[in-house]
């Protein structure tokens, strides 16, 4: 499979960033995996590489997924699928509302068969009976589970590591799954350490998929990383007025946009631990811009609510 040609690795470089107010004494880097392409970035791409080439193996025609309705992982899927010669099905939870928002409305304009299931059946999704039910109403199918994480997204998301030319003592990642955060620890072998920072409310149970997801993987068990459990500003995209401020204040400092659900909170984290003196002074810290930009559409409504709101 020829990806190169449509996906810019080398465009995902380290850029230097500052932070807000900062005599702060480390020195941080964001590796701008954004830009692997305009659809299909940060670590949707990691995660589905490896993926697409065993489907394209496997001679399937059809990728299945499924994700929420402003989900990063279908909106990369859809394009991938087009890109590289996939139908795509994106099995969406909940039911359809009309006008299709911004996510779904790209996903279909990309070929994208999307289907609805109720939330109680999607809560079903891991379940070997669903599964099964999966493929007998949409045949030779190749399944991606939600979010894109597999074992194969694993070693994706491993290969952000080989990627990185320069030494460092940190390597930082939103998570959802954590599937991207067990890769990077993967690809980490012992040394360093990854922090990662869950966007879901009460994600203590993600340290265990973690460590599953690696042991599975290549049957190993570290101890180099880290969860930090109280970035989620009041859960899954929740946000409030502070991280929005940041996001604000973080552009036009660095130039670079973040978005609200993802990596705003990722790096406002980063920055509460920098001013509570978490790293050591010197320290050499990584970002992973993991991408999701296009999620900041179907945030808008409620970060101007927000912004109206509090307006003086
Ligand atoms: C999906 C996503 C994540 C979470 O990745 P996981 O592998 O599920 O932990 C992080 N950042 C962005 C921008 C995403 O779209």
């Amino acid at each position: 499979m020829n990806y190169e040609k449509f996906i810019d690795v080398n465009a995902a470089g380290l850029q230097k960033i500052e932070l807000p107010g900062s005599e702060i004494s480390a020195n941080i880097y964001i590796k701008r995996e954004d830009k692997f392409h305009p659809a299909i970035s940060g670590n949707k791409w990691r995660k589905l590489k490896y993926n697409l080439i065993e489907a394209k193996k496997q001679r399937k025609k059809i990728l299945l997924t499924f994700g929420g309705a402003y989900s990063n992982h279908i909106y990369a899927t859809a394009a991938a699928g087009k890109l590289f010669g996939f139908r795509t099905i994106g099995l969406i939870r909940g039911e359809e509302h009309l006008p299709l928002n911004p996510t779904l409305t790209f996903a279909k304009n990309n070929g994208m068969k999307i289907h609805y299931v109720s939330r109680s059946e999607y809560r079903r999704r891991y379940d070997s009976g669903f599964i099964e039910e999966v493929y007998e109403k949409f045949g030779d199918v190749y399944l991606i589970p939600e979010g894109g994480t597999n074992l194969l997204a694993l070693k994706g998301a491993a290969e952000i590591i080989e990627d990185i030319n320069i030494d460092f003592d940190y390597i930082c990642s939103a998570c959802g799954t954590g599937g991207t955060l067990a890769g990077i620890i993967a690809g980490l072998n012992g040394n360093k350490k990854a922090l990662g920072f869950p966007v879901l409310k009460g994600a203590s149970f993600l340290e265990k998929n973690i460590e599953n997801l690696i042991t599975d993987f290549n049957g190993k068990l570290f101890n180099n990383w880290q969860l930090f459990l109280d970035y989620h500003f009041g859960g899954y995209a929740k946000i409030n007025r502070d991280l929005i401020d940041f996001i604000f204040e973080f552009e036009k400092l660095n130039g670079i946009q973040l978005d609200p659900v993802y990596t705003g909170k990722m790096m406002y984290g980063i920055y509460d631990l920098l001013l509570n003196g978490y790293f050591k002074s010197g320290s050499t810290i990584i970002a992973i811009h993991t991408g999701g930009l296009q999620g900041i559409n179907g945030m808008k409504p409620k970060i101007e609510k927000l912004l109206n709101k509090s307006a003086p």
